[in-house]
């Protein structure tokens, strides 16, 4: 039972990355030693981004970034409430305040729409976010271009949370190469694109954020010359500057991530193989499939199907529950963040953003991941037609 079970995500681990990680073993550094740049130069050459700064988590690398931006008591964090609860947590995690732009019910991104009018509203109330949080979600890019637009006349931060989407591109260029945004994380949980068992990198172009961003990963601490404010004691002194954290990888896990890396387009060519077989087998069914927009090519992190509820005569959960059953390891992204407890507790309420919650009530994430076979998603094809039958 348990062979035959097909999980919604997985890693794929080579002889390849065991070697990297065992050689870090074996050398003289287990962190904070040369993998760690060679991990961040790797990545930032592949996107085109000019810094990258490694970290033990996505979840991290937000946090880290929200606090490089000033993000802090008074302020607004904005994200999307189709998200994991992370992309809003690290605004509550710095002292501001967190709000939701409802999404858009082809992408199920952020909509740009919806962020313009609360923009506009947001002004009038004198209450406009200090940082956007548009999540890139399943792998497929925001409209960040227009985002951006936005951010000229408002004046908000964009911070890009990317963590689906390492290896897509919008209008034809990485995400992660920052031309619209100020910074973008990605995540190496391993179900994501790659992995590094657990981390995260900051991206971005500019030098000033670069800087903050390598101290507050380590205590607020810097050796660096030109940031001493103090003179020096001698070659032992080092200069805690602000309130940093330890967020740092270590070099066994970049060394993964490295290795991972060599196998990046070959992981998101398959996803995207996979995700096109779906497209093709699914027609028919009484369900939608993801809708692409033209100036994006997404990672394919997730394949999410919404149903069809008025002509099933089942409910969201029969099928869901039908499916698990039947052994397909099927998975729901995402809860509404603002439905959340935790977020009720703070003030949010079911209907405050309804393109998320309809979203919520119909969707099914179905397996996809590289390894995943031919023969193993043809059977996740038949099993949703018999369910759905
Ligand atoms: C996975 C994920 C995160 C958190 O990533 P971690 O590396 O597990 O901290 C944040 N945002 C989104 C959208 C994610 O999918």
């Amino acid at each position: 039972m348990t062979s035959s079970y097909i999980p919604y995500g997985k890693q794929s681990i080579t002889q390849a990355d065991i070697d990297a990680v065992v050689e870090v073993l074996q050398s003289d550094w287990l962190t904070q030693g040369p993998a760690i740049a060679r991990f961040e130069q790797t990545v930032a050459a592949y996107t085109g981004a000019a810094h990258g700064v490694a970290v033990n988590s996505a979840t991290s690398a937000l946090h880290m970034a929200c606090l490089a931006l000033g993000l802090g008591p008074g302020d607004w964090l904005w994200t999307s409430p189709n998200t994991f609860v992370a992309s809003a947590n690290v605004g509550l995690y710095c002292g501001a305040q967190v709000d939701f732009v409802d999404i858009d019910p082809r992408t199920y991104n952020l909509s740009v729409e919806c962020l313009a009018a609360k923009l506009a509203q947001a002004e009038a109330e004198q209450r406009l976010p200090k940082v956007v949080v548009p999540v890139h979600f399943a792998g497929q890019s925001c409209n960040i271009a227009t985002i951006h637009r936005l951010a000229q006349r408002y004046g908000f931060a964009i911070l890009e949370d990317a963590s689906h989407a390492i290896g897509a591109t919008y209008q034809g260029e990485a995400v992660g190469c920052g031309r619209f945004s100020d910074l973008t994380v990605f995540s190496f949980h391993p179900v994501k694109i790659i992995t590094t068992g657990e981390g995260g990198m900051v991206m971005t172009n500019r030098p000033e954020l670069y800087e903050k961003l390598i101290r507050l990963r380590t205590h607020g601490i810097t050796r660096e010359a030109h940031l001493m404010t103090e003179p020096s004691h001698g070659p032992w002194y080092y200069q805690q500057l602000e309130l940093g954290l330890n967020y740092r990888m270590t070099d066994i896990q970049a060394a993964l991530g490295t290795s991972q890396m060599d196998r990046l387009d070959t992981f998101v060519a398959r996803r995207r193989e996979l995700a096109a077989r779906y497209d093709d087998r699914l027609q028919g069914l009484p369900l939608t499939c993801p809708w692409q927009h033209p100036e994006t090519q997404s990672s394919w992190h997730l394949y999410v199907v919404r149903l069809h509820l008025d002509s099933l005569g089942k409910s969201h959960r029969q099928v869901f529950e039908s499916l698990r059953q039947a052994g397909i390891g099927v998975n729901l992204h995402y809860i509404p963040v603002h439905t959340q407890p935790y977020y009720q507790a703070l003030g949010f309420q079911w209907g405050d953003f309804p393109q998320a919650e309809q979203y919520y009530r119909e969707a099914i994430s179905l397996p996809l991941y590289y390894g995943l076979t031919d023969a193993e998603q043809d059977r996740v094809i038949q099993v949703l037609q018999e369910v759905l039958a």
